[in-house]
């Protein structure tokens, strides 16, 4: 079978975990000092922390966006993996769904604007696959909702499927957003599990610093125990192994997001025009990743069955999280823009993985029909 996801680990991994086991710092250490510092020159940007997973980004992300305990609402899109609403609801806020845009399976802007109002506390948006939500229009569209309601909600970018898209000339997590990465070990850059979250300023990651470790200050007096928590955190930073398997993977982590985007050019070109097949709408400045490559097919049961067959890992992936039993208070109806792609996507092998002959087969088995 071509897989549809690989787990990526550099050769230079195994010495530097066994360094850590040898030298006995498997908490938070040296390694996890110099891994953050490499993501900063990588992604030239310089407030940011490394975490236990994606999912705790998201989580602290929401709660440095929102007052706790204040309420409010999130806007959010319900195509992503659970991960990024889930956080909203544990953080006490509601979700309101925005739609999706068919054509990138990322929010749809133009719903975005209609429904910020001052109950939001909060945007997310979802680079889903990679393809970047076009932050420059965002951002505009934040600009005029501060102008009518005199607040502006944080924007949350959940990145987990983003290391090396770039939107407008600029990586994303560079944007000036809360960023949340993930270093899951399908993810482009793998810990083994870790994540990350880029923070706008200094003082928001200072919080975000004390709130993954309790918030205590790990700096602070614990010996004589004069120590103060001006506000509660959690359990969410980085182990030293994981940080050793990062940096070793940041190093060749370029390259292969590169056979990703090769193998999606490919695709690009050859699937363009096959009967019962749409794809992605490409647009200059937005730079995907290529972490996965969707497309929209007719009868994706019979599609599904087909690639199986032919020795093709094909999946939906994902299934729209607004209509799972635990959000069914928050329902809205009104989503034709996820409604008329949502039972159509799949996404097939497109990974560094995928040799030359493996995207040509896959093209000759999707050409010869289903
Ligand atoms: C992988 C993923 C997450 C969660 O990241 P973890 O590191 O597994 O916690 C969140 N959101 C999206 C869109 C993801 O793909």
């Amino acid at each position: 079978m071509i897989p549809l996801f690989k787990v990526a680990v550099d050769p230079g991994a195994g010495p530097l975990v066994a360094e850590a086991l040898r030298t006995g710092v498997l908490g938070h250490g040296p390694r996890g000092e110099e891994f953050e510092e490499a993501l900063r020159a990588r992604l030239g940007v310089p407030y940011l922390a490394t975490l236990n997973n994606g999912t705790s980004a998201l989580h602290l992300a929401l709660r440095l966006a929102a007052e706790p305990g204040g309420g409010g609402e999130v806007l959010t899109t319900p195509y992503t993996f659970e991960a990024t609403n889930w956080a909203i609801l544990a953080n006490g806020l509601r979700i309101r769904w925005v739609d999706v845009d068919p054509g990138t399976l990322t929010m749809d802007l133009d719903d975005l604007a209609k429904k910020i109002s001052p109950e939001t506390r909060a945007v997310m948006v979802v680079h889903w696959a990679g393809h970047p939500v076009d932050l420059d229009r965002l951002s505009s569209v934040l600009d005029e909702a501060e102008a009518a309601h005199g607040s502006r909600p944080a924007v949350i970018e959940d990145c987990a499927q983003a290391w090396g898209t770039v939107c407008r000339g600029r990586p994303v997590g560079a944007h000036g957003n809360l960023c949340a990465f993930s270093f899951h070990a399908t993810k482009h850059l793998a810990c083994g599990t870790g994540g990350m979250l880029v923070t706008p300023d200094e003082e928001t990651l200072r919080r975000a610093l004390r709130l993954r470790f309790f918030g205590i200050d790990r700096k602070a007096d614990r010996v004589n125990g004069d120590y103060d928590v001006p506000e509660w955190g959690y359990n969410f930073y980085l182990g030293e192994l994981g940080a050793a398997v990062g940096l070793a993977n940041l190093a060749s982590v370029d390259g292969r997001v590169e056979l990703h985007r090769r193998n999606a050019a490919y695709y690009d070109a050859a699937l363009a025009g096959v009967p019962g097949v749409e794809l992605t709408t490409r647009e200059e400045g937005l730079e995907s990743s290529f972490w996965l490559y969707p497309v929209k097919v007719a009868d994706r049961a019979g599609f599904i069955r087909k690639m199986t067959a032919a020795g093709v890992t094909v999946s939906a992936v994902v299934r729209r999280n607004d209509t799972h039993t635990c959000v069914r208070d928050v329902y809205d109806p009104a989503l034709p823009g996820l409604e008329s792609v949502h039972d159509r996507v799949v996404h097939i092998p497109v990974g560094w993985w995928v040799s030359e002959r493996d995207r040509e087969y896959v093209v000759e088995t999707i050409r010869s029909g289903w």
